[in-house]
């Protein structure tokens, strides 16, 4: 019988990405306890994935990448997540930009060809650091603190960013910033150089290995074409799924060795292992069908978006329930899986207490529960 995470490939060239990015994740699997512990940043996991082609996965074909699906994208996810749910996020954040990019065209084509290039050339990578501490989650329309000053041939910006996963491997990375003299937020393209320094401020419950730490931007120069004007087609934020397939990569994990441990444990006054008792089997029950629901939400959302092109904004409240579902059926079945292990299930020397930590930071990224609630119920109460 298949496995439970091979439920959606579609075909041979999805299986044989599959397995090479299963080869990857069960290496990164091995080295995940000691990232989590020391919230250190996985640099050896992001050489490998650039040796493996995974960078450039949502490149257009035109500029040398693969042009993946949202679906494959969101396949591959879940799988890297299955290994290591930070290195997956934080992956995840690149590979979906691109994405949005590619869709979008919301950056001047000469700028998106040169990250293309720089992709796939040298492994560059990308992502938005656009949280504050004073203005919290951008999703919510905060105005940023972060200024951008303008001056001959372009911008000196000044600020501080929160969250900023990915920053210890970042050459380049976009801002968002206010324009005090236009009273308008735009994105900037900034390349690292002596003005941005990073204060390892990273030290969380979950996620340890992302290395979201605070970046600093004391007085930087970026050049006038690194303003990213417009914002292209709207594609309804489809690229945002990768956060969902973390989170139910992470509980497949969860899922996977607790349906191991239960055929294999059996304490000295039972006749069997675990996996006999019927209680047991209910709560095995449980996660397969919070598991099943919330995958048949996120891969049918996804293959819409790959389906509707002209149809991408009013998906938003279909991505966001996806999201929603996936997120807490995720944070539940990492839950019901320790309860079936018992006390153990809090020993570092198992996984789960760290798939218990890390899936939580779902809740977290956008969008946020309440957001998704509230775009459903405007739009049933928009219903004629
Ligand atoms: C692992 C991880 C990685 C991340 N990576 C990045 C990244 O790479 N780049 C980036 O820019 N950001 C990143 N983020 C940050 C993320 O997108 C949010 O900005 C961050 O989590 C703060 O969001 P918040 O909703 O808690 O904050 P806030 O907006 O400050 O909200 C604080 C609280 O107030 C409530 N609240 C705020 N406004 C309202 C309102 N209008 N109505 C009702 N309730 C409200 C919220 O529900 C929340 O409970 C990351 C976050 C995590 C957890």
């Amino acid at each position: 019988m298949g496995r439970l995470i091979d439920q959606y490939i579609r075909n041979a060239e999805e299986r044989e990405w599959a397995y090479k990015i299963d080869a990857l994740a069960a290496g990164f699997a091995e080295r995940a306890a000691a990232h989590d512990l020391q919230g250190s940043f996985p640099h050896e996991n992001f050489a490998e994935l650039q040796a493996a082609g995974y960078l450039k996965l949502t490149v257009p074909k035109e500029f040398g990448g693969d042009e993946a699906s949202l679906h494959e994208l969101v396949g591959l996810q879940e799988r890297l997540a299955y290994g290591d749910g930070s290195t997956a996020l934080a992956v995840g954040w690149h590979i979906g930009q691109v994405l949005h990019l590619r869709t979008t065209r919301k950056w001047p084509e000469q700028q998106f060809e040169k990250l293309c290039q720089a992709i796939v050339q040298e492994g560059a990578m990308i992502n938005t650091l656009a949280s504050e501490a004073g203005s919290g989650s951008p999703s919510r329309g905060g105005k940023p603190e972060t200024a951008a000053i303008r001056e001959d041939g372009g911008y000196r910006i000044t600020g501080r960013k929160t969250f900023s996963t990915l920053s210890p491997i970042l050459d380049r990375f976009v801002v968002t910033a206010y324009i005090p003299e236009e009273e308008t937020v735009a994105d900037f393209l900034v390349y690292k150089n002596e003005q941005v320094s990073i204060a390892e401020t990273w030290d969380t419950l979950g996620m340890r290995g992302t290395g979201s730490h605070d970046v600093i931007l004391d007085n930087v120069f970026t050049a006038e074409e690194n303003r990213l004007t417009g914002k292209g087609t709207d594609d309804g934020g489809g690229w945002l799924l990768h956060i969902p397939a973390c989170y139910l990569g992470i509980a497949l994990a969860a899922r996977d060795f607790v349906i191991h441990y239960a055929k294999t444990y059996r304490p000295n006054h039972l006749q069997g292992p675990l996996a006999e008792l019927p209680a047991i089997q209910q709560s095995i029950g449980q996660m397969e069908a919070e598991l099943r629901v919330a995958r048949s939400l996120l891969y049918e959302a996804a293959d819409r978006w790959d389906a509707e092109a002209d149809n991408r904004p009013n998906l938003r409240p279909e991505l966001g329930l996806a999201k929603y579902i996936a997120t807490n059926h995720a944070i539940k079945v990492v839950d019901i899986a320790m309860r079936i292990v018992g006390g153990a299930s809090l020993s570092r020397k198992l996984p789960l207490e760290r798939y218990y930590r890390d899936v939580r930071a779902g809740l977290h990224n956008p969008p946020m529960d309440n957001m998704v609630l509230q775009t459903l119920a405007s739009e049933a109460l928009k219903e004629q």
